[in-house]
């Protein structure tokens, strides 16, 4: 036995891996992984693979990266962890400030959890207790759009809408009100991204306009839905949203936990549309992938309703241990450090414009019908019928054929579906790009055989 399958048959006697149907682990091998360098993972067995997702869209600068390293080491000499109730602590209070100061107007107040589910599961109670506050208890519903995705807690499940997660824990979840999504993929041929997107307005139009009264806040992924399948929208969207949101008194939650920290083009993708949220929720790439954290920014107004006598019982009182972090508050310190020492933005858009070109021979393939990108996402919609768009039957599982192929090359893709996306960390270089291109190109090839 190689020293990957000593270590995959250990592994398989005690541990349930996320996101997997573990007996497809009979014909899979598990991958364990020894050590990480940039866009590089290395298995027990010397064999590397370049990691195109990012592991889970967290990673940004790189495995190992040296200013984050070095910026957790020095946290950990000096103090891991405290309690964030009544106490607080230099990195927690420095990454608030600059949380404050980089992301849009009007968000200055910082709620840690410790995972983007938990994030959401804030920013719901946050905005229910909000109108509670205010005396407005009819307000108990959220506004989602189909397709979209806040992460798997109940409450995040419940106003997610990707049926794979959901259906099953269906009569578990609170009810909630669905909107068609923006989703480009669907327009008409010819018509614009803007068009399409302007045109869908008018569902969450009369929707708001029919429900205000009872809907505390509408929830979305600005720009690009991640894991509806990298389903993309024009930022005019999210400006009549938040128009909208003020005309019918409802919030506005900006789910950014996959698409903050430089994913679409701009530090944060509300930055397109010239907005602010109401309740911003940031995770994944705050901490460069290092570590579990994640925040909830919202405006002072909204701070100022539970601000009160402890007698009126008004205040928030949710927790999780290790809210605020100190060692993953460091890493996002350093995180955002290199955001504001290197032009990591204009490097990003050159990178961009390297995948646009590396994927654009897709467009041609029989069995492409869509190449999306926005920023650094880039998505290949891989179909039974160019024309039609017939989508191939999930049972036949291509993408993961696709996974299998590019991961005996060395590459780390992991198709949603049919659909195959990069989403690679910023240090990847121009050669990489072509790496990680031209064994997709392959992958989709031998996946759309027969
Ligand atoms: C990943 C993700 C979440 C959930 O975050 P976890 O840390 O996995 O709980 C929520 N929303 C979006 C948009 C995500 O991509």
């Amino acid at each position: 036995m190689t020293n990957n399958q000593l270590i995959a048959r250990r592994d398989l006697a005690v541990l349930w891996h996320p996101c997997t149907q573990m007996k497809d682990h009979e014909q899979l091998p598990l991958i364990p992984i020894k050590s990480g360098q940039g866009v590089w993972l290395e298995d027990f067995d010397g064999k590397r693979y370049l990691d195109a997702i990012s592991s889970w869209w967290v990673n940004l600068f790189g495995h190992c990266n040296p200013i984050i390293n070095q910026a957790v080491k020095a946290q950990l000499d000096t103090l891991e962890h405290v309690i964030l109730g009544g106490f607080t602590h230099e990195s927690a209070l420095e990454l608030a400030e600059k949380l404050v100061e980089i992301t849009p107007p009007n968000l200055d107040k910082v709620f840690y959890a410790d995972n983007g589910s938990s994030a959401i599961e804030v920013a719901l109670k946050m905005s229910f207790h909000y109108w509670r506050n205010l005396g407005q208890t009819r307000k108990t519903q959220f506004v989602t759009l189909e397709n979209s995705y806040h992460g798997e807690t109940l409450g995040a499940l419940a106003v997610g809408n990707v049926a794979l997660y959901k259906e099953t824990y269906g009569p578990l979840l609170m009810d909630v009100i669905t909107v068609p999504s923006p989703d480009c993929y669907h327009r008409e041929a010819g018509e614009s991204w803007r068009d399409y997107s302007l045109r869908r307005f008018a569902d969450m139009e009369n929707t708001l306009a029919k429900h205000a009264d009872e809907v505390c806040a509408v929830i979305v992924e600005p720009l690009v839905q991640c894991a509806g399948s990298m389903r993309m929208y024009d930022p005019v969207y999210l400006k009549l949203l938040r128009e909208a949101c003020d005309k019918y008194g409802v919030h506005l939650i900006a789910d950014e936990i996959a698409v903050g920290f430089g994913r679409t083009g701009t530090l944060f993708a509300c930055e397109q549309a010239g907005i602010s949220p109401d309740f911003l929720c940031l995770s994944k790439g705050l901490t460069g992938g290092y570590l579990p954290l994640s925040a909830v920014l919202t405006s002072n107004k909204v701070y100022e309703a539970f601000y009160d006598d402890y007698q009126n019982l008004t205040a928030f009182l949710h927790s999780h241990s290790y809210t605020g972090n100190a060692l993953a508050c460091r890493a996002a310190l350093a995180t955002i450090g290199i955001f504001q020492s290197q032009d990591v933005l204009g490097r990003n858009r050159h990178l961009a414009q390297i995948m646009a070109k590396a994927a654009e021979r897709f467009k041609e393939h029989p069995h492409v019908a869509e190449v999306r990108q926005t920023g650094m996402i880039m998505a290949i919609e891989m179909v039974k019928d160019k024309l039609t768009r017939e989508a191939y039957p999930w049972q036949q599982r291509r993408g993961l054929k696709v996974y299998q192929y590019a991961l005996s090359q060395g590459v780390l893709l992991r198709p949603l579906g049919n659909v195959i996306y990069f989403m690679p960390p910023y240090v990847i270089n121009e050669q990489e790009i072509e790496r990680m291109a031209d064994v997709a190109w392959q992958g989709i090839q031998r996946a759309t055989q027969d």
